[in-house]
């Protein structure tokens, strides 16, 4: 490529709406440019990369004896409310209504197509095993796109899809998945780390994430420091809090006049308390029931533990009506007495809340708390509808299996998931086994998102100048510079050019009209991995110059070694990287 001809925009400024640092330098580095909230184009260079790691990927899939496949973006919406997830994604799901009055939907995933398509052609477990997959955009109505592709609302995801005859295969099929993987992430340059995941609205029995430690991730790892645990925030069991043994006495409750604080933060202002000292009472529905969860205010509801314990049904927080008529207060007054507990199909109520001794609480009464509430005493701990579990985030100064448990941010470039029947059952994708008796295949499903990994390794790997690529998923593996106009420098570098080329290595040449140091600052904001830079004096004693982008120092070389040595650096970069 010649840089004369190429389209790579670069600006100078920081763009005032990007945040971090990848989506600040992957728009300054000219790789694409925002067309809308949540939605970029790539640019040639952008493509480029993309290009490379959607190569890798298919590489380590085919070789992990996946089968490409592509399906369609526009879905029948029937099949995604046979599983009933036309529910559960929500205001997530882009949908559609077409001219002859069918529901569509714009696929964030393609469980239930790759079933559907999996379950008409599967007939025999002679058939299995078997693991579709396809790379192609996916539209997710995200409720904050931000951080540029990091969280956008189209992306390209690889997903595929895994269908076993029975449990000892699955776990083939998921391992197989799971170490192409770990070599994808490897091969792409991007660190990594693996941690058991919740499996949210995609069900099944087992998950496990792949994520990029970093300080601008939205997720949370949760670990112990000797390595026996890391999963996610969503995932994350604590241990339960110790009931202290001799407990102060609690004088009786009392009501307290508490107007218009109906937030925690409210109540605390207003009582002059510590937020651990009140207790949460969260009212949300399930299959029409109420369900009553009671929390320590300082604590956070974790709604896939709530999820899991109700069995994996679709839960929402219940609406104004709901709460007014089971605690006959307005909301951000309920307490857990009368038909907040009576009514409720479960109230869940969390370890920490049990070992409280006098805690505040909600009067079911509109501006009104009740203190000095003794759990047990004041409010039951045991009945046929309630339950003590673990329901809420881990916090720091929590533990698990007695060990502290530390928090690191993280991006989530990747998850595989064990899905069982959940999807087979429903949209019949059976087959018989040698005595002719049908099953349900057992499936799992398996997403890498592409422009994450893009965005992930330039998060990893920049400095103040720009984007430092790692050599698999760079534009281009080596840049040559022509730092001035001189005929020598022209005629040496369109040789190396030339040389190169038929050497198979990816090389953009900057043969540019313009001073050689804008040519250095966008070589270096673009992240070349190697440069080549011929300039007037080192030419004269038939010389170039050859640099790392990720070292600061340069060497020397003779204008007839050039090419060899480049293709010898390029190619231990590169086995850095396998
Ligand atoms: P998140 O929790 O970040 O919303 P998710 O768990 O819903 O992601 P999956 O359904 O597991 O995502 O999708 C598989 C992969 O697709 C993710 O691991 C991620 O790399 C990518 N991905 C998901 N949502 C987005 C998005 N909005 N923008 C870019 N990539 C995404
Ligand atoms: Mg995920």
């Amino acid at each position: 490529m010649r840089y004369s001809k190429a389209f790579i925009p670069t600006m100078k400024e920081v763009p005032s709406d990007a945040e971090i640092i990848s989506h600040q330098l992957m728009l300054r580095a000219g790789l694409m440019r925002k067309v809308a909230s949540g939605t970029y184009a790539y640019l040639p260079a952008g493509q480029r990369v993309l290009l490379k790691i959607t190569g890798i990927v298919r590489q380590e899939m085919d070789k992990a004896g996946a089968q490409e496949t592509l399906l369609p973006s526009v879905q029948p919406m029937e099949l995604w409310q046979q599983t009933g997830r036309d529910v559960d994604y929500g205001e997530t799901l882009g949908t559609f209504v077409d001219r002859h009055g069918r529901g569509n939907v714009l696929s964030p995933t393609a469980e239930e197509v790759m079933t559907f398509i999996g379950g008409g052609e599967i007939n025999s477990y002679k058939q299995l095993p078997i693991n579709l997959y396809q790379i192609s955009f996916k539209y997710r109505d995200e409720f904050r796109p931000r951080y540029g592709v990091l969280r956008s609302r189209e992306f390209t995801m690889k997903d595929a899809y895994s269908f076993d005859a029975d449990a000892e295969s699955l776990e083939k099929s998921y391992r197989a998945m799971y170490d192409a993987y770990c070599r994808i992430f490897q091969r792409c340059g991007v660190e990594y780390v693996i941690v058991e995941a919740e499996t949210g609205e995609m069900g099944g029995s087992g998950s496990h994430q792949f994520t990029v430690p970093c300080e601008n991730g939205e997720d949370v790892i949760v670990y112990t420091e000797d390595g026996s645990y890391a999963g996610n925030l969503e995932k994350a069991d604590v241990d339960p809090a110790a009931i202290p043994t001799d407990q102060p006495d609690v004088g009786e409750m009392k009501e307290l006049h508490t107007p218009n604080a109906g937030t925690i933060e409210e109540v605390c202002k207003f009582l002059k308390a510590k937020p651990h000292k009140l207790i949460k009472t969260l009212i949300y529905v399930c299959e029409d029931k109420p369900v009553v969860i009671l929390l320590r205010g300082d604590h956070e509801l974790n709604q896939e533990k709530l999820t899991q314990a109700l069995g994996g049904k679709h839960v929402e927080l219940a609406d104004e009506a709901m709460v007014v008529e089971l605690s006959n207060a307005a909301v951000g007054f309920a307490g857990p007495f009368g038909d907040v507990i009576a009514k409720a199909a479960t109230v869940f109520i969390d370890h920490s809340v049990v070992a409280m001794n006098k805690g505040i609480c909600g009067a079911n009464r509109s501006n009104y708390h009740i203190v000095n509430v003794k759990p047990g005493r004041d409010f039951p701990l045991e009945g046929d509808n309630i339950k003590i579990i673990d329901i809420r985030n881990a916090v720091q100064g929590d533990t698990y299996q007695g060990k502290p448990l530390l928090f690191k941010r993280g991006i989530e470039v990747g998850q595989v998931f064990k899905l069982g029947t959940k999807y087979s059952s429903k949209l019949g994708a059976k087959f018989l086994d040698a005595d002719g008796t049908e099953h349900p295949c057992l499936m799992g499903c398996y997403g890498i998102g592409i422009n994450r990994i893009m965005a992930s390794a330039v998060e990893l790997c920049y400095d103040d100048n720009g984007i430092v690529w790692p050599i698999s998923i760079a534009p281009w593996q080596v840049i040559i510079t022509l730092a001035g106009a001189d005929e020598n420098i022209t005629e040496a570098g369109e040789k190396i050019y030339a040389q190169l080329l038929e050497k198979g290595i990816e090389v953009i040449i900057d043969d540019r009209d313009i001073r050689g140091g804008v040519k250095f600052k966008d070589a270096d904001l673009l992240g070349i991995p190697v440069r080549i830079t011929i300039g007037k004096k080192s030419i004269a004693e038939g010389k170039v110059e050859i640099k790392l982008r990720r070292e600061s120092d340069n060497k020397k070389v003779d204008v007839a070694d050039c090419t060899n040595e480049i293709v010898t650096i390029v190619e231990s970069l590169k086995n850095e990287l396998k």
